[in-house]
């Protein structure tokens, strides 16, 4: 099938651009020896993860059945081939329901306070895992962009300096399988510190940012964190890094792994979700009806609301191909989606000629935090999703129906 030829609305996913991030990436891995990872909740399309797989170190997931999907479809298939590549996790809070089946899936598991540390550490060291902190270093470094600020005021995401200390020394008795030792050479049974069994201290702290604010991280966590990077093996640098957007600064990141590694002999972790499938992807729809009202609204069989919730959450204005600013070009239409929402507003963009009915667009960038997020609101079809491979063949990969949409309900 060609473009043309798709459902509407569907998402497209492009193989040979997925590709050409994941060849950026794995530039940073080889030139630097630091593991990057695919953030799943940016992007799960797994039919690809056999991919992603064979030019990054795995995937990270933020909560159980992302580690299932990592488990069943990066993971084992790449086994199956000889190549091994890691599962890690990070939640806010574990839940016991879940803490044995996370086990059988994850190699590294980050704990978001102490008292998490405390109630599944010792277990999942048991077990074999490495298990690491997550910190807040307390450095904003994004403006206008609460929502994504790990670091603002009163943040409930990651161990603050103050809690690190006071948590730190806390000792709590060995529990770990009797005649083994443990981490750190010690017998188990023998009362140990919180900080002895940690192997790694992640951050995730950046949104779609350029490697300057990951430097002015890296300067905060060093001066708060930096006395206890002797206890640890590994530091992950978490998400937000825009790696594969033109114009990244790939030296300055680069310089910053190597001073963690060189100066404190530290393994680096890069867990990137939108860096791998940043302008990778598209969603094609259809006008369906123009109206007006002062001013020309087009309305699409695809909704802002229901489709790409990120540009009425973020807030952002997705490229449009062939398109431009509101009264670049010669005729402007608001372009919006086919739901009860007054919001449910896409952006105002220009066009050469006018819109009519029948007529589609390509909306781009369409590939990260789209698929992952979409509903269903107002009953609304979820779009097809679409592999186009490196000849520019498109096949449909998943269809959605009614079903689908009262499996839910
Ligand atoms: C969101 C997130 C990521 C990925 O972030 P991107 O902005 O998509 O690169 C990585 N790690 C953690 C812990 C996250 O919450």
């Amino acid at each position: 099938m060609k473009l043309e030829e798709l459902p509407s609305p569907c998402y497209v996913v492009d193989e040979a651009l997925i590709e050409k991030n994941l060849k950026i990436l794995q530039g940073v891995a080889e030139r630097t020896g630091a593991k990057i990872l695919l953030a799943q909740k940016a992007f799960s399309s797994y039919a690809l993860y056999p991919l992603v797989g064979r030019y990054l170190n795995g995937a990270t997931a933020s909560g159980l059945y992302e580690a299932r999907l990592c488990r069943e479809e990066m993971v084992l298939p790449l086994r199956a081939k000889g190549k091994l590549c890691e599962n890690h996790i990070f939640s806010p809070a574990y839940q016991e329901k879940d803490f044995d089946e996370i086990l059988k899936y994850c190699d590294h598991i980050v704990f978001n306070s102490w008292s998490q540390v405390e109630k599944f550490g010792y277990r999942a060291k048991a077990a074999g895992k490495q298990i690491g902190l997550r910190i807040n270093p307390e450095c904003s470094t994004q403006k206008g962009h609460e929502i994504y600020d790990p670091c603002a005021p009163g943040s409930r995401l990651g161990v603050t300096l103050v809690s690190f200390a006071k948590g730190a020394g806390r000792t709590t008795p060995g529990r770990i399988t009797p005649g083994k030792t443990t981490p750190g050479g010690k017998a188990s049974g023998e009362s140990r510190t919180l900080l002895e069994l940690l192997d790694g201290l992640h951050f995730h702290t950046l949104c779609e940012q350029d490697s300057d604010a990951l430097e002015e991280t890296l300067r905060a966590v060093e001066r708060k964190f930096g006395s206890f990077f002797k206890n640890i093996r590994w530091l992950n640098l978490g998400g937000g890094h825009h790696i594969t957007r033109p114009g990244y600064d790939l030296e300055r990141l680069e310089r910053c792994i190597r001073h963690l590694e060189d100066d404190y002999g530290l393994d680096v972790y890069l867990e990137p979700g939108e860096a791998v499938a940043l302008n990778a992807g598209f969603l094609i729809a259809t006008v369906l009806e123009v109206i007006e009202n002062d001013i020309s609204v087009a309305i699409l069989d695809a909704s802002a609301a229901c489709h790409m919730p990120d540009v009425l959450e973020m807030p952002y204005r997705p490229p449009l191909k062939g398109s431009g600013e509101a009264g670049e070009k010669a005729y402007t239409y608001r372009l919006g989606g086919p739901t009860c929402l007054a919001g449910d507003i896409i952006g105002d963009y220009s066009f050469d000629e006018p819109l009519r009915e029948g007529d589609r667009l390509i909306f781009e960038d369409m590939a990260i935090y789209s698929m992952v997020k979409n509903n269903t609101f107002n009953g609304m079809p979820l779009p097809a999703i679409v592999l186009r491979d490196r000849d520019g063949e498109c096949r449909i990969w998943k269809r959605f129906d009614y079903e689908q949409f009262k499996e839910r309900l």
